[in-house]
C-alpha cells in the first residue's frame, strides 16, 4: 500500500468520456489498496479562453479579479470528477483550495504556495475517501482566490504530495513520459527513463511543457518523486502506475555515472518570448537597474538579456525577453519609467522563440555552445540572443525557423533514435 497523488492534466479532463476514463484509473489505483489524492486541471483550452476574456475586457487587468476568473476552469473539474467517480462506487469529495486551505502569497496570477493544511486531507484519504483537488488555484494572505501561474496545477500536485508525504506523485499527462525533444517536431526523438531534478528544471523552464518549472523546483526541494505518464494507455490495461513505463524525476545520486548518458540530455523550444529593444539607454551606473526595477515591481521575469556595445553618443541598446504573455504590462511599466530610464526608443517583438539544449554532461565537457552555433549557422539561422547556465545553453531566433533548429541540434547532438520506423 502506497500514498500517492494522481495529477491529471487538460486533455485528460476534456469532456466527461475522458473524466470517467480518469476515473476508472483512479478507482484501479483504490482497489490496490492506495490512498489516493488527485489534483486535476481544467479542460484542455479553457484557461486560455478565461485568460482571453479577462484581456479582452482590459489589456491592463486586476490581477485579484484574473484570478477569480481563471480558477474557475478547476473548480469545474473538480466538482465533475468527484461525481463521476462517486457513480463507479468510490467514495470521493473535492477541496477547494481556500476550503483545505492552500495557503498562497499576495502575487496574484503568479503566487507561490506558503503552506497547505493537510490534515482533512490526510484524514479523508485514510478513511478511503478519495481527496480531489483543483490544481492552480489556492487562497492568498488578503484572503482571495489566487492562481500560482499558468500550468501550476503540477506545482499544487507537489505540494500536496509533500504535504500528506506521499510516496510518489503521478503526473499524468498527454505525452508518456520526457523526450529528448518534442516528438511531435522529431519523431526520432527518444523517451528518458530517468532526468534528474535539475536537468528537468532546465529542460521545463526552457518550454518542454511536460511539467511547470516550479514543480520541479519544489519537488526536489521537498525530496518528491515524480513520475511522468501517459494518461492515454490502454483502458483495459489493469497495472497499476508503478509497474507502468514512464519518467522517473530523480536526484543526481540515483543516476550516477551512466557510462550511456549522451553528453545532452534534451532540446527544448519556447515560443511564449516576446524580446523588448530599448534604444539609446544612458550608458552609465543605475541604468539598467531603473530598466528592470519596474518590471520586477509589477512580479514580470525577465530572461534573456543583453546590452550592446555603447555608441559613441555614450548610450547603448538593451535588449531583453519577457513571456509574451506579460508583454502589454511590460510595455505599460517601461512607457512610464521612460524619462526615469532616458531611452529614445523601443521596439518589440514576438515572432522570436527561443532553443535550449540542457544535459548535466555539460559540467564536464567544453565545445556544447561552439557545436549549437555551428549547426545553425550552416542552415542560416540567425542567433538574436544567448544565454548559458551550468548545464543550458539557450538562443534567441526568428520563430519561423523553430522547428528546422530543433530538428537540426537533435541529429546535431547524436539524440535521434535509431531504431524508429517513420
Ligand atoms: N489550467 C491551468 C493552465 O492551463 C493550470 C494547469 O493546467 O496547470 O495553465
Ligand atoms: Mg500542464
Amino acid at each position: 500500500m502506497a500514498r500517492i497523488v494522481m495529477k491529471f492534466g487538460g486533455t485528460s479532463m476534456a469532456g466527461i468520456e475522458r473524466i470517467r476514463s480518469v476515473a476508472a484509473r483512479v478507482k484501479r489505483e483504490v482497489a490496490a489498496g492506495n490512498e489516493v489524492a488527485v489534483v486535476v486541471s481544467a479542460m484542455a483550452g479553457e484557461t486560455d479562453r478565461l485568460v482571453n476574456f479577462c484581456r479582452e475586457a482590459s489589456s491592463l487587468y486586476d490581477p485579484r479579479e484574473y484570478d477569480v476568473v481563471v480558477a474557475s476552469g478547476e473548480q469545474i473539474t473538480s466538482g465533475l470528477l468527484a461525481i463521476a467517480l462517486q457513480a463507479i462506487g468510490v467514495p470521493a469529495r473535492s477541496w477547494l483550495g481556500w476550503q483545505l486551505p492552500i495557503q498562497t502569497t499576495n502575487a496574484h496570477a503568479s503566487a507561490r504556495i506558503d503552506e497547505i493544511n493537510a490534515d482533512a486531507l490526510i484524514t479523508a484519504m485514510a478513511s478511503g475517501e478519495v481527496a480531489v483537488i483543483p490544481g492552480f488555484q489556492g487562497v492568498a494572505e488578503d484572503n482571495r482566490i489566487s492562481t500560482l501561474g499558468r500550468g501550476g496545477s503540477d506545482t499544487s500536485a507537489v505540494a500536496v504530495a509533500a504535504a500528506v508525504k506521499a510516496d510518489r506523485c503521478d503526473i499524468y499527462t498527454d505525452v508518456d513520459g520526457v523526450y529528448t525533444t518534442d516528438p511531435r517536431i522529431v519523431p526520432r526523438a527518444r523517451k528518458l527513463s530517468r532526468v534528474t531534478y535539475e536537468e528537468m528544471l532546465e529542460l521545463a523552464s526552457v518550454g518542454a511543457k511536460v511539467l511547470q518549472t516550479r514543480s520541479v523546483g519544489l519537488a526536489m526541494k521537498e525530496g518528491v518523486r515524480i513520475q511522468v505518464l501517459s494518461s492515454f494507455d490502454d483502458p483495459n490495461n489493469s497495472a497499476t502506475a508503478d509497474t507502468l513505463p514512464g519518467t522517473m524525476i530523480v536526484g543526481d545520486d540515483e543516476i550516477g555515472d551512466d557510462m550511456e548518458r549522451q553528453l545532452i540530455t534534451g532540446i527544448a523550444h519556447d515560443k511564449n518570448e516576446a524580446k523588448i529593444t530599448l534604444i539609446e539607454v544612458p550608458d552609465k551606473p543605475g541604468a539598467v537597474a531603473r530598466i528592470f526595477g519596474p518590471l520586477a515591481d509589477i512580479n514580470i521575469n525577465v530572461d534573456m538579456i543583453i546590452q550592446n556595445i555603447a555608441h559613441n553618443s555614450g548610450s547603448t541598446d538593451v535588449t531583453f525577453t519577457v513571456p509574451q504573455a506579460e508583454l502589454a504590462r511590460a510595455l505599460d511599466a517601461l512607457a512610464k519609467a521612460k524619462e526615469d530610464i532616458g531611452y529614445a526608443s523601443l521596439v518589440h517583438d514576438s515572432k522570436v522563440a527561443k532553443i535550449s539544449v540542457v544535459g548535466v554532461g555539460m559540467r564536464s565537457h567544453a565545445g556544447v555552445a561552439s557545436a549549437m552555433f555551428k549547426a545553425l549557422a550552416d542552415r542560416g539561422i540567425n542567433i538574436q540572443a544567448i544565454s548559458t547556465s551550468e548545464i543550458k545553453v539557450s538562443v534567441l531566433i526568428e520563430e519561423d525557423y523553430t522547428e528546422l533548429a530543433v530538428r537540426v541540434l537533435h541529429t546535431a547532438y547524436g539524440l535521434d533514435a535509431e531504431d524508429v520506423v517513420e
